[in-house]
């Protein structure tokens, strides 16, 4: 019965998102096919001991940016891209990524998908599934009713994207192409409105520094844009996905639409939860530029309460790790010219095991739906991803709940050379990482090779438990 490729992973804590037990896991080739106490272990040609450590599924980021935006100027963005960022990602626990993927010239959302697969063919070291970007609501789209088929159903649009700002009655059209497909629409809330009226205000006053970053991108702007999109979802029946809310202002239109029975998914990052807008006046201004920028304490609070009663769904990174720490720096002073983004695939579990768990405000399982379970359900990968149960991809990550590091970038698989969380103390670290059962990470090392990760099919999002 037995053959070449079975693993015993004996002796640790197994943790989905709705229990913890102790429990070994065997594994063969790339599927978990036993979960109890004490295995029998006569049969497994390798034994991977977990006492001490907890078993978790391998994290799910729905929300990264590891392609390159074509916008951005080729020669002078030196971050990362699929290779780097998946490194990263396997070190820090997570084994599949939700990517973001912009059009280059005339793509429909499905060309954008064939593109981005040869990517992750070539480089990617994580799963993946995509969410092509939809930036013209007056181009193919007709692509958009063939996602389902083509595996992939969702697509992402930025409401502050003029050409989408400006023809309302196209986006709508394509918001309802999506729903009729069945096919979950990311949204990226601020609206154009209010960002321009923002920045004129500020012009008058010749307030340009980076410091008003925030003035700039006001609350305001996320909350209207919030609304919109909420609107959209309840005028044509789809499914909606709300990325990185930043702000306190922001839950309320997501609860009332969920009162309302509205299928409204929420997301935040670790960013909103663990710093505030003064790092935008500070020192390292530069290294911090991210949209939207960061927000008050009572925001984190706020967002802190939304994780644990579930108004937020999930933790993603937004991780888009285009600039150097270099290039970063060499930017004007000037929310004129933002270079944005920082990587962040290596620290999502690690800060939000230690902020969350260790420090009493979440409890572990709510830690596993938040960066594994939750994004797998509402992409369509359950029960393939997201938990550790007979079946599912042997995604698993041995997680040491003791183990305390001070963060510091040059230890970090990211090119950029930065960290917004330099010198941070925090408690609980990965020391192995499986992905589809191959050792992929340990204690350091990364050991999987380019393209041996897949792009990842999917079905329409279901609601199967556990
Ligand atoms: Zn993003």
């Amino acid at each position: 019965m037995s053959s070449a490729g079975t693993v015993l992973i004996q002796g640790g804590t197994v943790v989905t998102s709705k229990r913890s037990f102790v429990a070994d896991v065997r594994i063969e080739g790339e599927t978990i096919i036993e979960v109890g106490p004490s295995l029998s272990d006569s049969t497994a040609d390798q034994r991977i001991d977990a006492s001490g450590l907890l078993i978790l599924p391998g994290g799910v980021d729905p929300h990264v940016h590891l392609s390159r935006r074509p916008s951005l100027p080729k020669e002078a963005c030196s971050g990362d891209d699929f290779l780097s960022g998946s490194k990263g990602a396997l070190a820090g626990g997570v084994t599949t990524v939700g990517e973001i993927a912009s059009p280059e010239a005339d793509e429909g959302v499905l060309d954008t998908i064939d593109r981005v697969e040869s990517d992750v063919r070539s480089k990617s070291l994580v799963d993946v599934f995509v969410h092509p970007v939809l930036e013209s609501a007056s181009r193919k789209l007709e692509q958009i009713s063939k996602l389902p088929a083509r595996e992939q159903p969702s697509l992402k649009v930025f409401l502050m994207n003029p050409s989408l700002a400006e023809n309302p009655a196209g986006l709508k059209d394509a918001v309802r192409r999506a729903a009729d497909a069945g096919v979950t629409v990311l949204f990226h809330c601020e609206a154009l409105s209010e960002l321009s009226a923002a920045r004129d205000a500020l012009l008058k006053q010749e307030m340009t520094s980076l410091r008003y970053l925030p003035e700039s991108r006001p609350t305001s702007a996320e909350v209207r844009a919030t609304e919109q999109a909420i609107a959209f979802c309840r005028e044509t029946g789809a499914t909606g996905y709300i990325v990185h809310i930043s702000c306190a202002e922001a839950l309320g239109p997501c609860a009332a639409a969920r009162v309302e029975g509205l299928p409204i998914h929420t997301e935040t990052r670790p960013e909103f939860l663990l710093l505030s807008s003064a790092h935008h006046r500070g020192e390292d201004a530069k290294l911090h530029v991210i949209i939207p920028p960061l927000r008050e304490d009572a925001d984190r609070e706020a967002l802190w309460r939304a994780l644990v009663d579930r108004s937020i769904d999930l933790v993603a990174t937004d991780d888009a790790a285009f600039w150097s720490k270099a290039e970063k720096l060499a930017a004007p002073d000037s929310f004129e010219a933002l270079r944005m983004g920082i990587s962040g695939l290596e620290l999502l579990r690690p800060l939000l095991f230690s902020e969350g768990v260790v420090k009493g405000r979440i409890s572990v399982e709510r830690f596993v739906e938040a960066t594994a379970a939750a994004a797998a359900r509402i992409f369509g990968l359950y029960p393939k991803k997201g938990t550790i149960a007979v079946g599912s991809d042997a995604d698993l990550v041995l997680w040491d709940p003791k183990e305390t590091r001070t963060i510091a970038a040059s230890d970090l698989f990211s090119r950029t050379g930065f960290t917004v969380y330099d010198g941070w103390h925090v408690t609980g670290w990965p020391r192995m990482t499986l992905r589809r059962g191959e050792i992929v990470y340990r204690e350091g090392e990364v050991l999987a090779s380019p393209g041996s990760g897949i792009l990842i099919p999917r079905r329409l999002p279901s609601t199967e438990d556990e």
